[in-house]
């Protein structure tokens, strides 16, 4: 897409600090380092958010993740953990509507990273939880 900022990045037109690339995807470093060692994985193709993948897509594209998420952990020794995080819709923090996932790596509970889910486990009544797996299930596939 011609206006979109990764697809500009994916075509070389703007310089990225990319670490692994072929047909499928290409990963580089976010401009913004959440933690050091923070990079996004893309597809080539532009597709704008999780809810556009098709199967094959998805496959191709998710089959990648580990071995770059293994080689982001491999570059310092200082990385225990990582975070795989995935916006979208704007509403979900997404900002860039070319589809990417980040590869954040976590040195300490304590570093520049923090996720926060509140806990709701007594918020909601079996029949609630039900009532929404219901809701959920019966469109799987549409
Ligand atoms: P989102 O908020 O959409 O999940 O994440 C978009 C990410 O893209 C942000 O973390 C932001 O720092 C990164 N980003 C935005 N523009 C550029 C750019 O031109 N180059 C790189 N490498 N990252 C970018
Ligand atoms: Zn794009």
């Amino acid at each position: 897409m011609k206006d979109c900022i990764f697809c500009k990045i994916v075509r070389n037109e703007i310089p990225s600090y990319t670490v692994y690339e072929d047909d499928i995807v290409k990963a580089f470093l976010d401009i913004s380092q959440g933690t050091p060692g923070h990079t996004l994985v893309i597809p080539k193709k532009h597709i704008a958010n999780i809810f556009d993948y098709d199967e094959e897509l998805a496959s191709e594209v998710f089959a990648r993740i580990p071995k770059i998420a293994r080689a982001v952990k491999a570059s310092n020794p200082d990385i225990k953990g990582m975070n795989i995080l995935n916006n979208n819709g704007q509403v979900a923090y997404q900002s860039v509507f070319h589809s990417h996932f980040h590869l954040i790596p976590r040195y300490t509970n304590n570093d520049d990273f923090k996720m926060i889910f509140k806990d709701n486990s007594k918020k909601y009544s079996p029949d609630q939880l039900k009532a929404i797996q219901e809701s959920i299930e019966k469109h799987i596939g549409d």
